[in-house]
């Protein structure tokens, strides 16, 4: 027998000191094994469904957003078809084995998929209805709709986080609110996310972000504001400076918990992963 094919690095990316970002902070802070095997050893990670399904929407709702909520629904089905064949066959490409894709539940991942696929269009539909009814509406910044807003926030001590925020809103009263989207089953445990965008722009435009929110697909709407006072330049810089020096410092014990159902490097996990790397 001959030897097995080596298998294609999901996400190939350079290890990146030169900044961080929210996800990296969040991986970090969930489990630094994994942290240190998806970004800097840099080993194959599984494909779910769920990252087809949150590309895909995501790219049709940006591209909603910036025809300026005139595209037709059947516009956004398009782009969110294109996205998801795209995104579907990168996956497939990466790992053709879906017993190696990382699946919860019964269903099969062929079913997942499917279900997902309908799922999505009718989260786009209920995003697109909602939206259009909301008094919070987009941020028109430098002639742009603040849609994927991309962002750079020097904090102290040197750490650097850049990132994407969905979209700005502005209220009837002139208030700014950060939203992000979610496509996930599970509200996000933290509002750190939202934090760090009201830092960035706060920093960034001169204006004043009280509050952010998560619009949850699954539920069609957003969900309330939150209060993001707790997140002050200070605070987030010291989070940011502890992350970042566990990582130059190589700090990178595993936390096995509930989130390990869904690593997409579980198959190389120091605690019990088949293909686990030497001890350093
Ligand atoms: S399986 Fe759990 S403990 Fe192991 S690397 Fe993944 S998240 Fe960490």
């Amino acid at each position: 027998m001959g030897q097995p094919a080596p298998v294609p690095v999901h996400h190939p990316a350079a290890p990146d000191d030169a900044h961080r970002s929210v996800s990296q902070y969040q991986s970090y802070t969930d489990c630094p094994a994994a942290y240190f095997l998806a970004r800097r050893a840099r080993v194959p990670q599984a494909p779910a469904a769920w990252f087809i399904h949150g590309s895909a929407v995501h790219e049709a709702v940006e591209k909603w957003e910036r025809s300026r909520r005139n595209a037709s629904l059947e516009a956004v089905y398009d782009w969110f078809d294109e996205s998801w064949t795209r995104e579907y066959q990168n996956a497939a490409d990466i790992e053709p084995d879906f017993g190696r894709w990382v699946h919860l539940g019964r269903s099969t991942v062929e079913r997942d998929l499917e279900a997902r696929y309908q799922r999505a269009l009718d989260q786009l539909t209920d995003y697109i209805h909602v939206s259009l009814s909301d008094p919070y509406q987009p941020l028109v910044l430098d002639g742009q709709v603040a849609v994927e807003w991309e962002f750079t926030l020097p904090l102290r001590g040197g750490v650097v986080v850049k990132g994407f925020i969905d979209l700005l809103l502005e209220g009837p009263a002139g208030d700014i609110l950060v939203q992000d989207l979610k496509t996930g089953s599970r509200k996000p445990a933290s509002t750190l996310q939202l934090g760090v965008y009201k830092l960035a722009v706060e920093q960034a435009t001169g204006l004043s972000v009280e509050y952010g929110r998560y619009f949850m697909a699954k539920d069609g709407q957003p969900g309330p504001p939150v209060h993001l006072g707790g997140y002050d330049f200070d605070r987030v810089s010291d989070w940011f400076a502890m992350m970042n020096r566990g990582v130059r410092i190589k700090v990178f014990p595993p936390r096995p918990g509930e989130h390990c159902r869904i690593c997409t490097v579980s198959r190389f996990c120091p605690v019990n992963g088949p293909d686990r790397l030497p001890a350093a």
